[in-house]
């Protein structure tokens, strides 16, 4: 008998906030559904997340392994126990590190990580990128640090054009981060400036998206920025069962039982669910115009609160008197972690009411569902555009102003959410947008299916890792 042929091996960095580290693990799971033995690497205090996921994955080909390496908080000027953006969005989560232990035949680390790609020399292996964002968006990204376009209008409020994109794109500086209003630099510009100069020195890139979705952006991406990428998504589809998808992310603050078994009594497409990620907290009045404007609508609803953001603030402040008693049987409010994928994936919800961060917006498509967009900060008012304009599977809610805390924004009014929930769940427009999500639902589903796009690209990027460590090895 011969000796069973080494494995490859591929170590996961991600970055430490769930929506990082959520699609990383999917991603790491599909390696593993392939034979590729995979490594993650973590802090302790965010290994739960991971650790939940991979003991309870037999049916993976291949074990994942998880190291866990200390987070010298105090080293960073963080206080101790704080390993996670959504604890402290600090620079100096972002780290550098090096590797000791014996060589893997590839690194998969995050954007933030711009070091990584030396790590990687050293070693004389490949460094992925993951950026845990659409292809329109990078290519958008990419655009806008090339042309500049954003330095024309003379007021923030003004459109300004992205050139040269295969669709006419306008945003505003309101949309992007204050360094572009101020024209200045600061540490956020110059680490994405990093993080661009080290993503074009890598071996390429990881997307978690599908061709189908956006092909004219993942050909631009390719052919004219000229970057090497992989789409294999969207990967949060190799989560099959109810348990893989209750699983996802933290402790559900909402037994997916009885979740389940309260969406099962509602009738198709008739259940709004509103989520804004794992990191946006809203004030208290903002929290009070969604409360209000739900109840005005006379929808129905699961509405997920992270919390609120005016400190020391309490919930009476925010949900109106008797809110939840007179909303009974027809809302439910979530207060921490939703088990969203499972949520989405059920026939009763109707419209999905997201800040567009990619995996909510992503997960959204894979569901079906049309969605209302309310874009917060990071890259979401480009999602935005992606989903509103260019997929035609959304309306947005008028948010106006990019706020990484969104205590910033601009508040949304009770009149404009409630007709934004008005205009989601009925009406001719709605149910055209809602047959246009259903046929990309099907579309993200071949994709992953053995022969599809995605799958294929998989396949395309493992086979080549594989040769690039037998070309080394001779
Ligand atoms: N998520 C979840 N339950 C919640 C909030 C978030 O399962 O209550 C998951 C969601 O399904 C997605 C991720 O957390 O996979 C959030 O990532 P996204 O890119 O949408 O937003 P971010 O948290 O990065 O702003």
């Amino acid at each position: 008998m011969g000796a069973e042929p080494r494995l490859l091996h591929a170590v996961f960095f991600p970055f430490q906030a769930h929506g990082h580290m959520i699609p990383a693990l999917d991603i790491a799971r599909l390696f593993a559904s392939r034979r590729v033995r995979t490594t993650i690497i973590s802090t302790p205090l965010n290994a739960p997340s991971f650790q939940k996921s991979i003991k309870s994955s037999p049916e993976l080909g291949t074990p994942i392994t998880l190291e866990i390496f200390p987070f010298p908080a105090k080293a960073y000027g963080l206080p101790d126990g704080v390993e996670n953006v959504e604890q402290a969005v600090s620079l100096n989560l972002f780290g550098h590190g090096s590797w000791r232990a014996a060589a893997p035949d590839c690194l998969v680390a995050d954007m933030f990580f711009p070091w990584a790609t030396d790590v990687a020399a050293k070693l004389n292996i490949p460094r992925l990128v993951f950026h845990g964002t659409s292809f329109f968006y990078l290519c958008a990204s990419d655009v806008l640090r090339l042309y500049k376009p954003h330095t024309t209008p003379h007021s923030d409020n003004e459109p300004f054009s992205l050139p040269t994109l295969p669709h006419e794109v306008k945003l505003t500086r309101m949309q992007l981060p204050p360094d572009y209003r101020e024209n200045g630099e600061s540490d956020s510009t110059r680490l994405l400036t990093r993080v661009k100069e080290s993503e074009e020195k890598t071996y390429g890139v990881i997307v978690n998206s599908f061709y189908e979705l956006e092909s004219a952006y993942a050909d631009y991406y390719r052919k004219v920025l000229g970057r090497r990428a992989w789409h294999i998504g969207p990967v949060s589809l190799c989560n099959r069962s109810t348990e893989e998808k209750a699983r996802r992310g933290k402790e559900a603050a909402i037994n997916e039982h009885e979740c389940l078994k309260w969406l099962d009594s509602k009738e198709p497409n008739s259940v709004v669910y509103l989520c804004f990620g794992s990191t946006v907290k809203f004030t208290t009045a903002q929290l009070r115009e969604i409360a209000l404007s739900l109840e005005a609508s006379g929808q129905q609803f699961i509405w997920v609160v992270r919390g609120c953001s005016d400190d020391g603030a309490k919930e009476q402040q925010w949900l109106p008197q008797g809110f939840e008693r007179k909303m009974e049987g027809k809302g439910l409010v979530v207060r921490g972690w939703a088990p969203q994928m499972l949520i989405l994936d059920h026939e009763a919800i109707g419209a999905f009411v997201t800040h567009c961060g990619w995996n909510s917006t992503l997960e959204g498509v894979s569901a079906g569902v049309p969605m209302v967009t309310w874009p917060v900060f990071a890259e979401q008012f480009f999602n935005e555009k992606l989903v509103t304009e260019i997929l035609n599977i959304g309306i947005p809610v008028g948010a106006k102003q990019w706020s990484e805390t969104a205590s910033g924004s601009v508040l949304v009014k009770q009149e404009a959410i409630e007709m934004a929930l008005r205009q989601i769940m009925a009406g001719e427009a709605a149910e055209e947008m809602r047959s246009r999500a259903k046929k990309l639902k099907e579309m993200a589903w071949r994709s992953v299916e053995v022969g599809g796009s995605s799958y294929s690209d998989l396949s395309a990027l493992i086979e080549e890792l594989s040769s690039y460590h037998l070309h080394k090895s001779k």
